[in-house]
This record gives C-alpha cells, sequence and structure tokens, in this order.
C-alpha cells in the first residue's frame, strides 16, 4: 500500500503552523478514535495514519526531512510494524491535554484504567562504536537489567490467585464517576480509582518474590544489529525489548544511542571521511606515489609533482556508507608538505645549494601579480 501524503492525511496545507497541524489531529483522533468506531477497522487506520502523519509533522527536524525527502527522510523513524494504540497513548497525550490517557476525559474511562493494563517503560543505552563498526555495521551483545513478568505471581503481584478480590470502591472498573454542577450544567466525569489505584483489583497477600510489584530484574543478554552509516547521537529503537508491562500490557522499548568514538587518523562528516598525509618537498616537487590507509584496508594514491601543500585529493567511495540508500562517502586526503626542523649536515648543503639557484622562489600567481601591481599603481 502506498502511503498517503502527510500534508494530505491531516488535510492541512505545506505551510500550516503547529498550532493548526495539532488542531487538525486532534480533530482526526476524535473523529476515527476506536470507542467511538468499535470494531471498525477503516477508522482504525485512519486513526492510526493520522497519529504517524502528527508524529512526524509536529516534530521540526522530522518535518524538515519529510519536506526534503518525502516518505524515505523519515523512514528511519517509523516503528516496523506500524503504531499501536498504546504508542499513540504514550506519544500524544499532550494533544489532549491529558497524561497516560489523553482520551479519558472525552470517552469517560481509558482504556488503561478499564485493563489495568501498563505499558513496560523504555530502556535508554549509549552505545559507543569505532568509526570501522560503523562502516560496515556491526553486531553486538549486551547485558542489560530488564524488568520481566514476575515468575512466581506472574505479574498479578498476589501471594496465590485466592489473594486477588474484586476492588469494592470501583466495582473492578478501576475508575470512579463523578457527578459535578458546573456553570456549563451537570457533568460526569471519570477517574481513576483511587482504592486500587486503577487496577480493578485489591490484593490481600503480596507476592514475597517481587514484593508485590508483579515484576522481576533480570540481566539478560540482547543482541543488536547496527546497521551502516550510524550518526553519532542518533537513536535506534528495538520494539518491545524494553522493561515488560504490567497486567498484560506491552513491554516498552529498547532505546539505543550511538555514541562515536574518535578515530586516531579520520574525521567524519556526514558520509565523508578526511585525513591528513605528511609528505616531503622534493616528494611535493618531483611527485610520489603513496600507499594509505582506508576505513576497510588500504589504497594506493599519486600525488602529482608539483603539489602544493594543502592540496586536497578525493578517493571517491572511500568514505562511509550512507544510511539510506547504496551511495558511498568518498575520503578526503589533505596533503601537508613537511618542512624538517633539524638538518644533517649534507642536507644543509643540499639546501643551500637549492636555495641559491636562480629562479628558485615562489611564483607569483595570477591572482597575486594584478593585486602587488593595483597596489604599485595606487603609489606611483
Ligand atoms: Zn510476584
Ligand atoms: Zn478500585
Amino acid at each position: 500500500m502506498t502511503k498517503r501524503d502527510y500534508y494530505e492525511v491531516l488535510e492541512v496545507s505545506k505551510t500550516a503552523d503547529g498550532t493548526t497541524i495539532k488542531k487538525a489531529y486532534r480533530k482526526l483522533a476524535i473523529k476515527y478514535h476506536p470507542d467511538k468506531n468499535p470494531g471498525n477497522k477503516e477508522a482504525e487506520e485512519k486513526f492510526k495514519e493520522a497519529a504517524e502523519a502528527y508524529e512526524v509533522l509536529s516534530d521540526p527536524q522530522k518535518r524538515q526531512r519529510y519536506d526534503a525527502y518525502g516518505h524515505a527522510g523519515v523512514q528511519q523513524d517509523a516503528h516496523p510494524g506500524g503504531w499501536t494504540m498504546e504508542d499513540i497513548m504514550d506519544h500524544f497525550g499532550d494533544v489532549f491535554g491529558g497524561g497516560g490517557s489523553p482520551f479519558e476525559s472525552f470517552f469517560g474511562g481509558g482504556r488503561r484504567s478499564r485493563t489495568g493494563a501498563q505499558r513496560g517503560k523504555h530502556i535508554r543505552i549509549k552505545l559507543a562504536l569505532t568509526l570501522e563498526e560503523i562502516g560496515t555495521g556491526v553486531v553486538k551483545k549486551v547485558k542489560l537489567k530488564r524488568e520481566a513478568t514476575c515468575s512466581s505471581c506472574h505479574g498479578s503481584g498476589a501471594k496465590s490467585s485466592g489473594d486477588v478480590a474484586t476492588c469494592s470502591s470501583c466495582r473492578g472498573t478501576g475508575y470512579v464517576s463523578q457527578i459535578r454542577d458546573t456553570f456549563l450544567g451537570r457533568m460526569q466525569t471519570n477517574s481513576t480509582c483511587p482504592t486500587c489505584n486503577g487496577s480493578g483489583q485489591i490484593i490481600r497477600s503480596t507476592c514475597t518474590t517481587c514484593s508485590g510489584t508483579g515484576a522481576e530484574l533480570k540481566e539478560e543478554v540482547v543482541t543488536l544489529e547496527i546497521p551502516a552509516g550510524v550518526e553519532d547521537g542518533m537513536q535506534l529503537s528495538m520494539r518491545g525489548q524494553g522493561h515488560a508491562g504490567k497486567k498484560g500490557g506491552s513491554a516498552g522499548d529498547l532505546i539505543i544511542e550511538i555514541v562515536e568514538k574518535e578515530h586516531p587518523l579520520f574525521k567524519r562528516e556526514d558520509s565523508d571521511l578526511f585525513m591528513e598525509l605528511k609528505i616531503n618537498f622534493a616528494e611535493a616537487a618531483l611527485g610520489v606515489k603513496k600507499t594509505i590507509p582506508t576505513l576497510q584496508s588500504h589504497a594506493n594514491i599519486k600525488i602529482p609533482s608539483g603539489t602544493q601543500s594543502g592540496t586536497m585529493l578525493r578517493l571517491k567511495g572511500k568514505g562511509l556508507a550512507s544510511l539510506r540508500g547504496h551511495s558511498h562517502g568518498d575520503l578526503y586526503v589533505k596533503v601537508q608538505v613537511w618542512t624538517p626542523t633539524k638538518l644533517s649536515h649534507a642536507e644543509r648543503k643540499l639546501l643551500e645549494q637549492l636555495g641559491e639557484m636562480e629562479g628558485f622562489e615562489p611564483k607569483k600567481s595570477r591572482e597575486e601579480k594584478s593585486f602587488f601591481e593595483r597596489i604599485k599603481e595606487h603609489f606611483t
């Protein structure tokens, strides 16, 4: 299925400002909310489509990338497998001015409080990589302490199944209704049940393994597959690899922040690499063939005779692979002519001879000449 244009989805113009985009999303989210359209697959798809569009267009950086490159520009941020209802609740609570259950005030009782399900927390880690690893992509194993569902009580938090009772304050619904008289008339508001904190259950005797939390910390080894071309500060997320959810809620994500280690030889700019190569002035004057290191191997380069210090040579395709697409950056070699600081007797002799040669001095370039001539003209 081809993706629709995000602006089209939200029915806003390409120049719409943040407030307009937020309003447009809010309108669609209310219209297509599954609680208003139970069992309606089309509405659910529209609801998710709008959330995805809002996620990109409400973020200035993502919007800029989307404007420049279309869907491909924001693909790395997309959730593989699409949005779940919980993602949408987690991400866009602020649109509705609420917390974790943004729709509660609109539809009477959020999904969360009705089921008691809680999504697991995200785990954030930093992963330091060398440029070589970034160049090829890498598989890493990391140890994590992850909250898993308690194996003794299977997440209920109770010592035995007989220790779980339905909350009498809310009759197991997890929320309580209040009727209030306001200047707008009689209003019913639903809020989380204070007795059971929205779980709908009361636990008489808590599980000793997890002290009633329903979760236990487990050390686990996770395999991370890092694609080639990632950048410092980039965040990759692995769905469902975070802490376990509670009461049937889905697990959080594992969010990996990439840290690029400094390389002793190469500097990086996007997918291009830069290095310096020192040669002596005999080599610069006569020309020379050199073997230089590249990120994965080495390359032979020819430095032409008469090369000036500071000359930049470009080795096409010897940079990094770009994260998206199939292009490769280039390797730039900056040639620096080395000037000796200590001379042997023989070297000094030769250089003195060379220095006395007629015409062995810098030639003025055309620009310099005209510049000096202009000054001369000015003073005569
Ligand atoms: Zn337990
Ligand atoms: Zn209750």
